[in-house]
């Protein structure tokens, strides 16, 4: 029943394939610059010091059991979330606008919101019922929402030549869409491109979408990650909340907690400041429930709960902020490093988007052939679209990527 004219071979996931080839390596000096994962600068895996703590308390608990969680997940891992992602004193918590529901981390938050807006998403133009996602954008978005049945569509975002924001093309672009399209938006920390706007730049993104009446989805996933404050990386989605907006936000605790095999994550739905606003929540809710029960029952606990130990207790909070800016501040460093190595060896090309970019990843401007390069005489591993993970560098390899790119690029 299931011969190749029916289930032809799909293509193996490229960033998957990406670590088993870099695993079957065997040269000493190769360097894997391909996964999205914090590495320290031993390129290790790195568990948060906050974690190990959270860990301890919870394997002393003697109440802790494995019972199932409640549909929408542990309630004060949800409403700790919802503050993180919202700001403590936003309108929209005040009000009781905010319905979240725990779900298998960032792309199970990505998904519950794209299967919620297949099924009610009705604009009253039925061409704008389309996701506009940035170009490029996460690989993993495109078969999300398609695989729920929404067609996507893009919008222009990353400028090849200045290696940044196209910030007109991305205007013009949201303002030919037809009205009420959903925009997928990147929180903070952009993957793959590592390019944010600037505030005054989400300002006029905000004004355009709120003129053409656009429906936002934001996906973060780098909350304190990306420049080691977790308010200033909320600040987009904190201000598209105090303009009034109805927007969904998928929110992943995979790498600000280091807690990726634990799929901690959240979904928030937050609706405007109308006065049928608490009618709103309570029917939204009442369908992500049906959805969540349907999907996945209800989500995984040992993630939350350490999530939500940590987020719900001050002094482990301000250890978690600590953590937040290790990480942040290695991967800052190692941009600084990787800019000035290549400008101290001369390598022909611009340079200053290495620090400029934000968050795990950078977008070097390396040609496909360059990167095949790298990969067979460097022993380098990185993505095809020349995207790099800054965290796979240290103050051990730095030198030999930049003398790896310098060679490539010659
Ligand atoms: N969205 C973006 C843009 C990402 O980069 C990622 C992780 O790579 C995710 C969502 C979701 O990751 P996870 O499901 O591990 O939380």
């Amino acid at each position: 029943a299931f011969g190749p004219e029916v289930v032809p071979q799909g293509p193996e996931d490229v960033m998957f394939g990406l670590i088993a080839a870099y695993r079957r390596d065997q040269d000493p000096n190769k360097v894997d610059l391909g996964i999205g994962a914090y590495r320290d600068n031993n390129a290790k895996p790195w568990v948060l010091p906050v974690v190990k703590q959270a860990d301890e308390l919870l394997r002393k608990d003697p109440n802790l059991n494995h019972e199932y969680l409640p549909i929408a997940g542990l309630p004060e891992f949800t409403s700790a979330s919802q503050q993180l992602i919202c700001g403590a004193n936003s309108p929209a918590i005040k009000d009781k606008r905010v319905l979240s529901v725990q779900t298998i981390s960032g792309t199970g938050a990505v998904h519950l919101g794209a299967l919620f807006l297949s099924k009610f998403y009705s604009p009253a133009n039925k061409e704008a019922k389309v996701v506009y996602a940035s170009a490029p954008t996460w690989a993993n978005h495109n078969q999300i929402f398609t695989n729920v049945g929404l067609e996507m569509k893009s919008y222009p975002y990353f400028n090849k030549k200045t290696c940044a924001l196209d910030l007109d093309a991305m205007l013009a672009s949201l303002n030919s869409a037809p009205s009420g399209s959903i925009i997928l938006l990147h929180a903070c920390a952009h993957n793959p491109t590592g390019v944010d706007p600037t505030q005054e730049q989400w300002k006029k993104i905000a004004q355009v979408i709120k003129d053409k009446q656009h429906f936002p989805f934001f996906d973060c996933a780098y909350q304190g990650f990306a420049s080691g404050s977790l308010a200033k990386d909320g600040w987009a989605i904190n201000y598209f909340i105090e303009q009034g907006f109805e927007l969904l936000i998928a929110q992943s605790f995979a790498k600000n907690f280091g807690l990726y095999g634990e799929r901690a994550g959240c979904f928030h739905f937050v609706t405007g400041p109308a006065s049928s606003a608490q009618d709103t929540i309570a029917r939204v809710g009442s369908q992500l429930a049906i959805l969540q029960r349907s999907e996945i029952s209800n989500p995984p606990a040992y993630g939350a709960r350490i999530a939500s130990l940590v987020l719900n207790d001050k002094a482990l909070f301000a250890q978690w902020e600590e953590d937040l800016r290790t990480m942040s501040g290695r991967i800052i460093e190692m941009r600084k490093a990787l800019r000035g190595k290549l400008e101290q060896l001369g390598t022909p090309g611009e340079w200053n988007h290495i620090t400029e970019q934000i968050g795990m990843f950078s977008f070097t401007g390396l040609s496909e052939e360059q990167v095949g390069k790298l990969r067979d005489q460097w022993h380098v591993y990185m993505t095809k679209n020349g995207r790099i993970s800054m965290a796979g560098l240290n103050t051990k390899n730095v030198e030999y990527f930049a003398k790896a790119v310098d060679s490539v690029v010659r």
